[in-house]
């Protein structure tokens, strides 16, 4: 086993998993009622380790949206699909330093990276183009069963309707973008952003969420079911960039202090990959400041302290 003792590693985790649930610092997002609905007092954490090994505490079972950590996912189906060179002509693979939804390109008139809402709604862009709506909505829907091993994958509509009513900023973007000539050419603008609404909308729960973050632990093979999901070249590229650029404008401080890929999301998720060991599912809807869940971070960094998961740690 990759965890020998994994039964004293669990023992580990209920003891972080409580600390945290005292942490009752945070927000919960409010720009769409059904988020703003979200209790604060949900947390779960789930772990699946590269060879199948399980551990769930908390609201494990209860779904969620997966809003910008999906950003992560189509990311790495689309370098699949188009390979880094196409996929990096039109989206860059900088922090931006900035807001995640600010009205910005970088020098070369291209988003700075697929982990902000400009990239995400280009890489939405790019994923099979010439599709109709429902057969790419299909496409995908199968590629994230896939990751999650046939373990829980839903659509919450309501979410997606209020995403779509509440979008000026992502329409802004859109916009700008397209002024900018950063799409390929064809890109149907309104589409592709009901696209973007609907993969924020898609639904998992902390155990199939863990089960998704192990997949790219595992370089791409879903380590339940053995598929192949994704090449390890698109894993090795987007574990870098959730490296650089996964937990909004911590992700320089994350990088330093935690040392991990990961993405956060502002439903209060948090994908947290320990490559070649495990996937990590946190989820507690109060965010902080820069739009993290309070109780994920929290998490990470006590999981660090405790154990060399850091990855500059076996030095
Ligand atoms: N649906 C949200 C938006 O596009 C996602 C934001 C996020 O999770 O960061 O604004």
């Amino acid at each position: 086993f990759i965890i020998p003792d994994f039964r004293g590693f669990c023992h580990h985790l209920d003891q972080i998993y409580n600390s945290c649930k005292n942490n009752t610092n945070g927000k919960v997002a409010s720009y769409i009622p059904q988020l703003a609905r979200l209790k604060s007092e949900h947390w779960a954490v789930s772990v699946c380790t590269v060879d199948g090994q399980r551990y769930s505490n908390g609201d494990v079972n209860v779904p969620f949206t997966l809003q910008s950590c999906s950003y992560v996912m189509t990311y790495a189906m689309v370098l699949g699909l188009l390979g880094a060179e196409e996929v990096h002509s039109r989206i860059g693979m900088e922090p931006s330093g900035r807001q995640f939804n600010e009205l910005c390109l970088d020098y070369n008139n291209k988003p700075h990276n697929p982990m902000i809402n400009a990239g995400a709604i280009m890489t939405a862009a790019l994923v099979k183009p010439h599709l109709s709506a429902a057969d790419r909505f299909d496409f995908i829907f199968n590629m994230y069963r896939r990751l999650a091993g046939d373990e829980f994958l839903g659509f919450n509509n309501a979410v997606f309707l209020s995403e779509k009513e509440c979008a000026d900023r992502n329409f802004a973007l859109a916009y700008f973008m397209r002024e900018n000539k950063c799409f390929p050419e064809g890109t149907r603008l309104h589409e592709t952003l009901d696209f973007y609404f609907q993969l924020c909308s898609l639904e998992i729960t902390a155990e199939s969420g863990a089960v998704m973050a192990a997949t790219l632990a595992n370089g791409g093979i879903n380590p339940l079911t053995g598929d192949p999901v994704l090449t390890v070249d698109a894993v090795r590229n987007t574990l870098t960039l959730m490296h650089s650029c996964g937990m909004y404008n911590y992700s320089g401080q994350f990088a330093f202090k935690v040392g991990l890929p990961s993405k956060s999301g502002v439903s209060g998720c948090v994908l947290l990959v320990i490559p070649n060991t495990m996937g990590i599912c946190l989820w507690s809807p109060p965010l902080d400041n820069n739009g993290n869940s309070c109780r994920g971070v929290q998490f990470c960094m006590e999981l660090v302290s405790r154990f060399n998961f850091h990855n500059f740690d076996n030095l």
